[in-house]
């Protein structure tokens, strides 16, 4: 099967397994996990942040972030098909006990001014007090785009003149950068708090990395415990992701001229309505025919093709780096054949 359901579906490599297995550990709630404490500095170092945080998901290093940034009955501001609001199970008010405020965007990305509209007047006792702005890089929902940067420097000046704090869903932070090549610690400047996921399209079996500054990230690790997220010789995870970070953001870009090879061949189908420009590793297809989705689906299923329904007439296609450039021919050749 080629799988293009997700860019969390790909297996560690051989040399990152050997990596994972010759690991040095230790109990890291002792703080005594060396290829944890390796991964943690690394990871800040490479966003110019003073610490870091190894958790066990991206959901985890963003509720955790959530939860630092805000009080009870405060209110985080993202977009309405952000992660943080509409995959994590509920967890800003469950974990948080935060309100939001959902704002429409451009395929997932908000702009200053629009934010600067919903901010709530801290006087006025009658709103929730606007305690955290989150945005996504890249924006999953919005088909993989990518915020230039000086949007997300306008929303920092923005941020900085209310005294709010800016966190960053980075999931795909990685891709983003190897599109808009911007220096990660510049890039990383603008952001109270970065969540980074090591086992989407880096290629790492688990876990994300939360960065910001000491204080900040001391407060993250007391979060980690009581979520029951402190875990023990997991070094040995921690090692795969090290290896990701060292290893693979440098191939990224090749993912994104698959997904950009995917994108002309849909296009071309008279059964596509349209597709959202493919700017990284993801291609949302916009069927004519909502009614067919599954059954397209199923179409490439039989021809050993894997890929997702989306939303309502929908398919989404991930590239990553265990898909190579003989299956982007092979799945090219067979979009030409499917037959409705
Ligand atoms: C995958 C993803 C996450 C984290 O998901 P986990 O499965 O919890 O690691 C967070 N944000 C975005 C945009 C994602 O795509």
């Amino acid at each position: 099967m080629i799988d293009f359901r997700s860019d969390t579906v790909t297996k560690p490599s051989s040399a990152m397994k050997e990596a994972m297995i010759s690991a040095p550990v230790g109990d890291d709630v002792f703080g005594e996990d060396p290829s944890i404490i390796e991964l943690e500095e690394y990871t800040a170092n490479l966003f110019g942040k003073e610490a870091g945080l190894f958790c066990s998901s991206g959901t985890q290093t963003n509720q955790i972030a959530i939860n630092v940034h805000v009080q009870p009955g405060g209110e985080v501001i993202c977009h309405e098909e952000s992660h943080i609001y509409k995959y994590e199970g509920g967890g800003i008010a469950k974990n948080s006990g935060a309100s939001v405020r959902l704002l429409k965007g451009d395929r997932g990305r908000l702009e200053a001014n629009e934010i600067a509209q919903w901010i709530n007047p801290a006087h006025d006792v009658h709103f929730p007090l606007t305690q955290l702005v989150s945005l996504e890089d890249t924006a999953n929902r919005g088909g993989g785009a990518v915020y230039s940067f000086e949007k997300i420097q306008e929303i920092r000046i923005l941020c900085d003149s209310l005294g709010l704090p800016l966190h960053l869903d980075g999931a795909r932070v990685c891709n983003a950068l190897a599109v808009n090549k911007i220096d990660p610690a510049v890039y990383g400047s603008a952001f109270d708090s970065i969540s980074i996921c090591l086992s989407k399209g880096l290629g790492a079996p688990v876990g994300s990395v939360l960065v910001g500054t000491k204080e900040f990230i001391q407060k993250a690790r007391r979060v980690r415990k009581v979520m029951g997220g402190g875990m023990r010789q997991a070094g040995i995870i921690a090692a795969g992701g090290l290896y990701a970070l060292k290893n693979n953001r440098e191939r990224l870009h090749i993912d994104h001229e698959h997904a950009k090879t995917l994108e002309t061949v849909f296009l071309k189908q008279n059964w596509v309505e349209g597709v959202l420009e493919v700017q990284t590793n993801i291609v949302v297809v916009q069927l004519c025919d909502a009614s067919k989705r599954d059954e397209i689906l199923a179409q490439f299923k039989s021809f050993g093709i894997l890929g997702m329904a989306f939303g309502p007439g929908m398919l989404r296609f991930v590239t990553h780096l265990d898909v190579s450039a003989e299956d982007i021919a092979f799945t090219c050749e067979k979009i030409g054949e499917i037959a409705l």
